[in-house]
């Protein structure tokens, strides 16, 4: 998987450089003109922005049934303008290493869509970052957000800044340059960030205590993914993976299965996979193998959980060090971890991580539910053949909305002024979670694809954000 996944994430830059992000060959559009029309307008626009090309296909896919239902869709170009963000800066960010040189990335914030609610989404530092991964997330998020059922819009945004390797001051120096220029653009009624790849609690804290230096207010609704010491919710840190698994468990219910007993694959070993597989314990099930960019671990005994949060998140340390204090697991350098068989597969690390012979290997190897804990990390070749197996496969913009739904928790107690417990929230969280399951199977039911969770996602997270922008007029 890690040298795939490198070489997609090569491909997007260089692409995003010369300004031609290859199409999606995917024909489906073709069958409805109109949608076919605004999805080229939208490569026209924005030149070699493979990936926010491949989310808007994906979504534009499943609406020819939403437009044959609502035709005021159309007329008051509700597409067209979801397609476009309101709003998009790109600032220069200087800060100095330790070794006092100076150097200079590139900040992002994509302001995508505030009909439901002020702006929200997160904060991804990695240096493959560019606009058009930058507006991918803004988008799916638009949807995202609107599925959890809370009053938040859609927006997301970052740095090509590498945080791989530095020290904590470098972070900290970094994070202060970074805030100095995107507070102005904030507020808790604006435009709401959180963590993504590379921003965790750690950068947060650094984010937070800018912002309120420089804005003199201590407005904790500003930021989410903020420490216990001030203002942070429990769970939020599980949320994004528990969610991911609580989702799983309604897609194997609905087939009469459950995780008991299970044994399962997850990519990535980042704040996603972790608390995904601490949750797939929890439940009785066996996570065998997970990964970084460099290379995949397999301990066929399961998981370590503890080793691989020491290793992880307290030394900060690559994943095959795992196996230096885990003997009896192998490490794979540069291996596909797809190849690993199992009944569940998640994949947690970043876009466009499992292709299409990937899925063909897991459904071979009998996998039966496969759920995206990362945004868009299943390429379309590869949610077709799941969907053509009959594999249940939950969609990122569903199976993940755990994380964005515990941010709007966070948001509501310190708008309370309140803490919530460990186990009220997570008991919310499930009840989140089960919420959306049921609404985008029952979507799909409705819209004439059963089963189809891509469609039942898509078609119901745009419903709600239309009906919205249809009330608000032309804004
Ligand atoms: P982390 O930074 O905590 O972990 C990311 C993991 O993915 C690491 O193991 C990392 O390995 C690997 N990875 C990241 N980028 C690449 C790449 N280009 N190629 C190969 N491996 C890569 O991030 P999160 O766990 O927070 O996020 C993971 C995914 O989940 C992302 O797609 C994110 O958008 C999505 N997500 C996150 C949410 C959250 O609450 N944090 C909410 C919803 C979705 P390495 O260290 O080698 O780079």
């Amino acid at each position: 998987m890690a040298a795939k996944k490198n070489s997609v994430v090569e491909t997007s830059r260089r692409n995003a450089v010369a300004g031609r992000g290859p199409s999606i060959k995917t024909p489906t559009l073709a069958q409805n003109p109109y949608l076919e029309s605004v999805y080229q307008e939208v490569v026209r626009r924005n030149p070699g922005e493979c990936e926010f090309h491949q989310a808007v296909h994906e979504v534009l896919d499943s609406l020819g049934p939403v437009l044959a239902k609502f035709p005021e869709f159309a007329e008051h170009r509700i597409i067209e303008r979801i397609c476009e963000p309101e709003r998009q800066i790109i600032f220069r960010i200087p800060w100095q290493d330790d070794k006092g040189e100076v150097r200079i990335n590139r900040g992002f914030r994509v302001e995508f869509n505030s009909a439901l609610g002020p702006y929200k989404g997160g904060l991804r530092f990695h240096p493959s970052v560019y606009l058009g991964i930058v507006k991918f997330l803004g988008f799916e998020q638009i949807f995202k957000n609107s599925l959890t059922g809370m009053p938040i819009g859609g927006g997301k945004g970052g740095s090509d800044f590498d945080p791989h390797g530095k020290s904590d001051n470098e972070i900290m120096r970094f994070c202060q340059s970074f805030m100095n220029e995107l507070y102005r653009h904030l507020g808790e009624y604006t435009d709401v960030p959180a963590g993504d790849i590379g921003v965790g609690g750690r950068e947060i804290g650094f984010l937070f205590g800018q912002y309120k230096r420089i804005t003199n207010r201590y407005e904790s609704g500003v930021l989410t993914g903020k420490g216990l010491s001030y203002g942070g919710s429990l769970v939020r840190t599980e949320a994004t993976g528990y969610g991911l698994i609580f989702f799983i468990e309604q897609m194997l219910k609905v087939r009469g299965e459950s995780i008991k007993g299970k044994t399962c694959v997850v990519s990535g070993s980042g704040n996603v996979a972790i608390f995904a597989i601490e949750k797939i314990h929890q439940m009785g099930g066996k996570v065998i193998a997970c990964s970084d960019s460099d290379g995949y671990i397999l301990d066929k005994r399961g998981i370590d959980l503890d080793l691989l949060k020491r290793v992880k998140l307290e030394q900060r340390k690559r994943i095959r060090e795992y196996v230096e204090q885990q003997p009896k697991s192998h490490y794979v350098a540069g291996g596909n971890i797809w190849e690993v068989p199992c009944e569940v597969a998640a994949p947690c690390a970043t876009q466009n991580e499992l292709n299409g012979k990937d899925a063909a290997l897991l459904s071979k190897n009998g996998v039966i539910a496969v759920a995206e804990g990362a945004n868009m990390p299943t390429t379309p070749e590869g949610v077709k053949v799941f969907l053509d197996k009959g594999v249940a496969f939950g969609p990122g913009k569903a199976a993940n909305a755990g994380g964005v739904a515990t941010s709007a928790l966070e948001m509501q107690q310190n708008a309370s002024r309140d803490a919530w417990t460990f186990d009220f929230t997570e008991q919310k969280l499930r009840q989140i979670m089960m919420g959306i399951h049921d609404s985008c199977y029952k979507t799909a039911e409705e819209f004439g694809t059963p089963g189809n969770y891509v469609n039942g996602a898509n078609i119901c997270g745009f419903i709600k954000v239309a009906k919205a922008m249809v009330s608000l007029g032309l804004i």
